[in-house]
């Protein structure tokens, strides 16, 4: 188990809670994508490997609420 240290800034979402967070839609594993500094609105994006939905990520909280509730 080979641990990286290449940590060049504070994780944008606790690993931890990515962990457990996935697709509201679907249940799949979603891929976080780290925005800050390149967009003023959100601090990043989830997006689902499944279906491909993109859920934004604010003050270091996704956002994960299903299509209808957006
Ligand atoms: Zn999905």
């Amino acid at each position: 188990m080979a641990k990286k240290t290449t940590r060049k800034k504070e994780p944008l979402v606790d690993p931890r809670l990515m962990e457990i967070l996935c697709c509201p839609e679907c249940k799949g594993d979603l891929v976080l994508k780290d925005l800050r500094g390149k967009d003023k609105k959100i601090d990043g994006t989830l997006t689902c490997k499944k279906c491909k939905e993109v859920y934004p990520i604010e003050d270091g909280i996704p956002i994960m609420l299903p299509k209808e509730l957006r």
